[in-house]
């Protein structure tokens, strides 16, 4: 099958390729390398099937040769972490609304009969006061102009350009929900906490645990995301489905920390810091994030594989290895 991977140089992205060349499927990433690495897909040009092309989704001119070539495609593209959104809220409307609608205005126009898989997230259940988020829960957001939920917006916006594609042009489209992932390849540089706390455990550092650390999140392996993915993008009756898509152990930040300086045999001790020295003053962050994982295991069967525990001691096998070679 061929296969277009936006954004496909990400940490998501490049497993996912890395998977699809494993099955013997062609793959064509584009990337903008943004947040996405040379490093990640290093290994992957080996591979006659593979190929890659530099360029933002909102300007390059392979795109509906390239989403004619494509019988699925994975629109990943966008501009995450919570550091850049804060950084650049503008370039994240961009390219994370004006990207999805060129990448769906493409496949309408030359290959309506592509299977598009649209990375939406588990942000947009926002200031959602359940325990567990569902599919039909209500997303909530507080108006005020808070900066931190322009990613959310955007991903919305997605799903619904998403569901005005399918419904205009015919589009095939699976939204996926996607919650705290984590994995090889994932970097901290942006904010994401697994690998920032991983960075600090294996040099030694503080460990810097923002707020009290009591706010929960739950963490799936990429390694069982990219399963998810592609169990949905193969499933007839998923078509047209908003599907969360994680791991639903839930587990706090403070214990997230205790179990990387335990299993790294780490001499960091934790140091707490305020949301407004992390982030600055304009942020608000969710307490609580876990899946309802039922209507994913209800579609295709799926069950994550990897628990926190092996995830955390490869991430740091890895990290440790790379420390050593710089
Ligand atoms: N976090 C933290 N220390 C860090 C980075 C993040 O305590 O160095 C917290 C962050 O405030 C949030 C959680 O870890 O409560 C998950 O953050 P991440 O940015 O990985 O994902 P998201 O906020 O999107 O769930």
């Amino acid at each position: 099958m061929n296969i277009l991977i936006t954004g496909g140089a990400g940490f998501i992205g490049c497993n996912l390729a890395a998977y699809h060349l494993h099955k013997g499927d062609s793959v064509f990433v584009v990337d903008n390398m943004s947040t996405g690495s040379h490093v990640n897909i290093a290994n992957l040009f080996s591979n006659p099937s593979f190929q890659f092309e530099e360029a933002d989704i909102l300007l390059w001119d392979g795109l509906k040769e390239r989403v004619r070539w494509a019988q699925r495609i994975y629109h990943l593209a966008a501009i995450v972490g919570v550091k850049k959104v804060l950084e650049d809220p503008r370039a994240v409307m961009a390219a994370n609304i004006a990207g999805t609608e060129r990448v769906f205005r493409a496949v309408a126009a030359v290959n309506p009969a592509a299977q598009v898989i649209v990375a939406s997230s588990s942000e947009v259940y926002g200031f959602n006061s359940k325990a567990i988020f569902s599919e039909s829960d209500d997303v909530v957001f507080k108006s005020g102009g808070r900066l931190r939920w322009c990613y959310a917006v955007t991903k919305l916006s997605d799903e619904y350009l998403a569901y005005s594609f399918m419904k205009k042009s015919g589009v095939k489209v699976v939204i996926v929900r996607l919650f705290n992932t984590i994995g090889p390849h994932q970097v901290g540089r942006y904010g994401m906490v697994v690998p920032r706390f991983i960075d600090q455990a294996i040099t030694n550092v503080p460990i810097s645990v923002y707020g009290q650390g009591q706010q929960t999140r739950s963490f799936c392996d990429v390694r069982d995301t990219i399963v998810a993915l592609d169990l949905l993008a193969s499933c007839p009756a998923a078509n047209g489905e908003i599907v969360n898509v994680g791991n639903d152990r839930e587990i706090s930040i403070q214990d997230l920390a205790e179990m990387i300086i335990a299993r790294s045999k780490s001499k960091s001790h934790i140091s707490c810091i305020s949301y407004e020295d992390a982030y600055g003053i304009d942020f608000e962050d969710i307490t609580h994030r876990r899946p309802d994982i039922s209507k994913l295991k209800r579609l295709t069967g799926f069950s994550p594989r990897w628990s926190l525990e092996q995830t955390l001691d490869t991430l740091i096998d890895l990290a440790r290895a790379k420390l050593v070679s710089i």
